[in-house]
């Protein structure tokens, strides 16, 4: 696409960049520097041994009740490890906000072992256990894909083993096991040499993957931006390829990812690189073309760039943005756009704000806490809350306001709103994801 830094987008990195260094035995780095294997064909997918590291990951980011289940699991005979999102981070230095568990162990068997679990779902079946503080660990089975030929099915379960486990998932870095006993990485995919690397990959073929189920698309660029990862440049092609299946995908799935692009710390970095592999194009054209409009710094587009770093910024200071919050800081200016030269701000942004509820299912909730704020962004600009002090979206419409006006100063970077003393414990608690 080759999109040029806009004005406003400051450092904004070129989504395809890598970086190194991660928290790898020497052993674990010296192996992970070869390039990763291609998958496996399905049919011999329980022959393949995987790739085994070493690794020393910080002891105090291992929640204690996920070793005393992992080890319930394995002294009774069952295969137990970490997966998924908790181990990437963990091997990435970043404490991971919750934790995953993949077992040989059917559910019944898992409940059986727990005394305070349950079953849940009914298309997968896993286990929550419960814990003191309302924690839940999360013990799944091995999955396999439905289609693979010999694997056990019930009542829409689709049993496996632990390597098509593996190759089901998304991206590399996604899909390595953790064995907490021995300290062990089980890499079938390749995906300790793309930590290394700092890199998201498919596991498979780009295009494949994305069309299989477009939402993966929304997860690249997450990752890439919250974790500061550079993207496979075939990846990256499929991106810009496949772009236009997200029209195809559940509305609710893309809403719920874009709200996670703008949750995860690094909302600027991750639209910037949805906006320059055109995917804002497919879903947001309104916002997109606006951000072409950035040749000053008091540009529309320029302002977006530092709304979205409002955002950031009170995620570093531990504020927890509400949807509607989120919603109107991201649309901001296309709101403010759509209000231009009409008497009633009310109905032009509830027009247009009815086009999004529409397109990407934005809730209800928040499609009318967005027309409220819009409408009196004005007053509340020049200090005239009116009778929105009395409403659920007073506290929203100040964050919105505060951002406005701080897209306005040109030159340092949105400070986040002043906090409470009673904001510091929450931010201890959220400071790290
Ligand atoms: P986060 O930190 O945002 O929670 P995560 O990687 O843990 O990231 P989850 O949505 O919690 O993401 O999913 C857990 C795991 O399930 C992923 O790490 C990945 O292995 C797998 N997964 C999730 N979504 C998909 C998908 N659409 N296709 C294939 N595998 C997926
Ligand atoms: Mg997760």
């Amino acid at each position: 696409m080759g999109r040029s830094t806009p004005n406003g987008a400051g450092d904004l990195p070129r989504s395809r960049s890598s970086r190194a260094s991660v928290a790898v035995s020497p052993t674990a780095r010296a192996a992970a520097s070869e390039p990763p294997r291609p998958p496996a064909p399905k049919e011999n997918a329980n022959l393949v041994e995987p790739r085994r590291y070493q690794v020393v990951v910080e002891h105090s980011f291992v929640d204690p009740d996920v070793r005393k289940v992992l080890k319930r699991l394995v002294q009774n005979g069952h295969e137990a490890y970490l997966v998924g999102g908790c181990v990437r981070d963990l091997l990435l230095g970043r404490k991971p906000k919750d934790f995953d568990v993949a077992t040989s162990a059917h559910p019944e068997d898992v409940r059986d072992l727990f005394r305070n679990s349950r079953i849940i779902g009914r298309r997968f079946r896993l286990v929550h256990v419960l814990f003191q503080q309302r924690k839940v660990i999360e013990v799944a089975t091995f999955r396999t894909t439905p289609e693979n030929e010999g694997a056990l099915i019930r009542s829409d379960n689709v049993y496996g083993t632990a390597d098509e486990d593996a190759y089901r998932r998304d991206f590399t870095i996604n899909a390595l096991f953790y064995d907490l006993e021995t300290n062990h990485i089980l890499d079938w995919v390749g995906g300790m040499s793309d930590i290394q690397g700092r890199v998201v990959r498919t596991i498979g073929v780009p295009d494949v993957r994305f069309y299989e189920d477009p939402v993966r698309i929304l997860r690249a660029i997450k990752f890439a931006g919250r974790l500061d990862l550079g993207i496979d440049a075939d990846v990256h092609e499929a991106i810009v390829y496949c772009r236009e299946s997200l029209k195809q995908a559940a509305r609710p799935r893309v809403a719920e990812e874009i709200l996670r692009l703008l949750r995860g710390g690094q909302a600027r970095r991750s639209l910037y690189i949805a906006w320059e592999t055109g995917v804002l194009d497919v879903l947001l054209p309104e916002l997109s073309a606006l951000l072409y409009e950035n040749d000053r710094d008091d540009s529309p587009g320029a302002r977006v760039w530092r709304q979205l770093a409002y955002i950031d910024a009170q995620h570093v200071a531990g504020e927890v943005l509400d949807d509607t919050v989120l919603w109107t800081l991201l649309l901001l200016e296309t709101l403010k756009e759509a209000c231009e030269g009409h008497r009633d701000r009310s109905a032009a942004v509830g027009d247009f704000v009815e086009g999004l509820v529409e397109r990407l299912a934005i809730t209800r909730r928040c499609a009318d806490g967005m027309r409220r704020i819009i409408a009196t962004l004005p007053r509340l600009r020049s200090g005239k809350a009116g009778k929105l002090v009395r409403s659920e979206s007073y506290g929203f419409a100040l964050h919105v306001a505060e951002a406005d006006r701080l897209s306005e100063e040109v030159g340092p970077r949105p400070r986040a709103r002043q906090r409470d003393a009673s904001d510091v414990d929450r931010a201890g608690d959220q400071a790290v994801e």
